[in-house]
């Protein structure tokens, strides 16, 4: 099994700095990648990435929601291009490095939004051979 980072992530990579194996690489490039993504066939599953991500953007695979019921506010990206993802997120990393993406989506108090096919979103950016580029 693997963690999943889901399109919760907003790029802080504070989950990057605690991995103990070094699996999480941020996605290139970010207009069509723009979260985080873990190597499945490296990630050891400690969960140690879970508490460390200001988004609770991380699920062990089994436990990826759907669907997940937003508290409000949360705000998810996707590709850009995607349709209804029209608002910008400027904000800054877990270095203080600025953070700009721009197709996100704010989540209203009670919506229902299914985070699994961030499942095959992750693995087809390893698929592409852009994250191994990126570990290297
Ligand atoms: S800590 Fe959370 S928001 Fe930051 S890169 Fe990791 S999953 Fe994304
Ligand atoms: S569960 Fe552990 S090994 Fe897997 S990505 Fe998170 S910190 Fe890294």
């Amino acid at each position: 099994m693997t963690h999943i980072i889901t399109s919760l992530c907003l790029r802080d990579g504070g989950c990057k700095t605690v991995c103990p194996v070094d699996c999480i690489v941020p996605g290139k490039s970010v207009d069509k990648w723009p979260l985080y993504y873990i190597d499945a066939d490296t990630c050891i599953d400690c969960g140690a990435c879970v508490p460390e991500c200001p988004f609770a953007a991380i699920f062990p695979e089994d436990e990826v929601p759907s669907p997940y019921k937003a508290k409000g506010g949360e705000k998810i990206s996707a590709p850009v291009g995607t349709a209804g993802f029209t608002e910008t997120y400027d904000g800054t990393d877990h270095e203080g490095n600025a953070v700009h993406l721009t197709a996100v989506r704010t989540l209203q108090a009670g919506e229902e939004v299914d985070l699994q096919p961030d499942i095959a979103s992750n693995s087809g950016f390893f698929k592409e051979g852009l994250g191994y580029k990126a570990l290297d």
